[in-house]
C-alpha cells in the first residue's frame, strides 16, 4: 500500500486526530505540510546513501521520512515525549532512523554520533528547527567541533539573514562572525507561512552552512576571539573604541592603550563594529599579544 507523505495537510491532520495531539507553542511546534519544500531542503543537502543525518525536532516525522529515503542513517532528537509514539508508528517502515527523546541542548551529541554515524562518509544536520532556540542550537553544534560537514536548516528569516550577512549590512553582527568563521553560508530559499500547521507568526528561511576545512582566520583562543567580537556590537550605534572601553578590565592609561592598539591594527577608532570584516577582527585579536595590559 502506498502511504501518503506525512507532509500533507490530510495525513498530518489524520495523525493529529489519531493521537489527540495538540501543538505546544512553547516548543516551537510548526509542522511542515508541503512535501515540495521538504524536497527542496533535501536537494540542497547533497545527501546520498553514505550520508548520516542529524535531525533536530522531527515532530511527527514529515522531514524525517524523506531523509530516511535518501540517507544512510538518521538520528533525530525530539524533546516532546508525546511525539515518541507517533514517530514509532510513522517511522516503522524505515530501519535507518533512530529517534532520541532528549533536549538537543543537553544531549551528548558526540556520543550519539560516534555510536550511530561512525560508518557514514559525511554527516549533515538537516532540520526545521524549533525557532525559539535556533541560535543556541547552531552555536552549540558549531563550537563543539563535532564531525559535522554541514547544515541545511530552516529558521526564522531574521536569524537566517544574520548568519548569512555580509560586512557593512544591518544584519551583520557577532552571529555572522561565528557562523562564517566555521562555515560558508548561503541562503537556500524563503518559505511562506502557509506551508506550516499551525502557521508561525514569522517568515522563514532555509540556510546552508558548509564547514570550512580550516576556519576563515587563525586565532589561538576561539572563545576569547568571539567574546571580543561580540563586545564590538554590544551597543551597535557606538564606535568600536567606545564599545571596547567596557570590554577590558580597568588599568593604567586604559583609554590611550586601547587607542594605540586600534591604531597599530590599522582600525580607525571611530568605526562601528558592523564595518569590520572577520579578518580585521582577527588582526585586532592577534595584535592583543603586543598589549598585555589589555585584559578581558
Ligand atoms: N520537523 C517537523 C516538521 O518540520 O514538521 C517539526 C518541526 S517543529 C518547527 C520543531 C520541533 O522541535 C518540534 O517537534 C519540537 O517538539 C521540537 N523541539 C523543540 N525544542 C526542542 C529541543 N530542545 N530539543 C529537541 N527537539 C525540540
Amino acid at each position: 500500500m502506498d502511504i501518503k507523505d506525512i507532509a500533507t495537510p490530510s495525513r498530518t491532520k489524520a495523525l493529529l486526530n489519531q493521537y489527540g495531539f495538540n501543538f505546544k507553542k512553547s516548543l516551537g511546534q510548526n509542522f511542515l505540510i508541503d512535501v515540495n519544500i521538504i524536497h527542496n531542503i533535501i536537494d540542497a543537502s547533497d545527501i546520498d546513501e553514505n550520508t548520516g543525518v542529524i535531525e533536530i525536532g522531527p515532530g511527527m516525522g514529515s522531514l524525517t521520512e524523506q531523509l530516511a529515503k535518501s540517507a544512510k542513517k538518521v538520528i533525530a532528537f525530539e524533546i516532546d515525549q508525546r511525539l515518541i509514539p507517533v514517530l514509532k508508528d510513522t517511522m516503522s517502515p524505515y530501519d535507518n532512523v533512530t529517534v532520541i527523546n532528549e533536549d538537543i541542548l543537553k544531549a551528548n551529541i558526540a556520543q550519539y554520533v560516534s555510536d550511530n554515524l561512525a560508518d557514514c562518509d559525511k554527516i549533515m544536520v538537516v532540520a526545521n528547527l524549533p525557532y525559539y532556540i535556533t541560535t543556541p542550537i547552531l552555536l552549540n553544534l558549531m563550537q563543539q567541533r563535532l564531525p559535522i560537514d554541514g547544515y541545511v536548516v530552516m529558521m526564522q528569516k531574521e536569524v537566517g539573514e544574520r548568519l548569512n550577512a555580509q560586512v557593512g549590512t544591518k544584519a551583520y553582527g557577532s552571529l555572522s562572525i561565528v557562523a562564517q568563521y566555521y562555515t560558508e553560508t548561503s541562503q537556500v530559499l524563503t518559505v511562506p507561512k502557509s506551508v506550516f500547521l499551525p502557521p508561525p507568526n514569522v517568515d522563514s528561511i532555509v540556510v546552508k552552512l558548509m564547514k570550512r576545512d580550516v576556519p576563515q582566520v587563525e586565532v589561538d583562543n576561539e572563545d576569547k576571539f568571539f567574546k571580543m567580537t561580540k563586545s564590538a556590537f554590544s551597543q551597535r550605534r557606538k564606535t568600536i573604541n567606545n564599545n571596547y572601553q567596557s570590554l577590558f578590565v580597568e588599568g593604567k592609561n586604559k583609554k590611550e592603550v586601547i587607542l594605540k592598539w586600534l591604531e597599530t591594527s590599522g582600525i580607525d577608532p571611530r568605526r562601528r563594529g558592523e564595518t569590520l570584516s572577520i579578518k580585521e577582527f582577527a588582526n585586532l585579536y592577534n595584535e592583543l599579544k603586543n598589549f598585555p595590559e589589555l585584559e578581558f
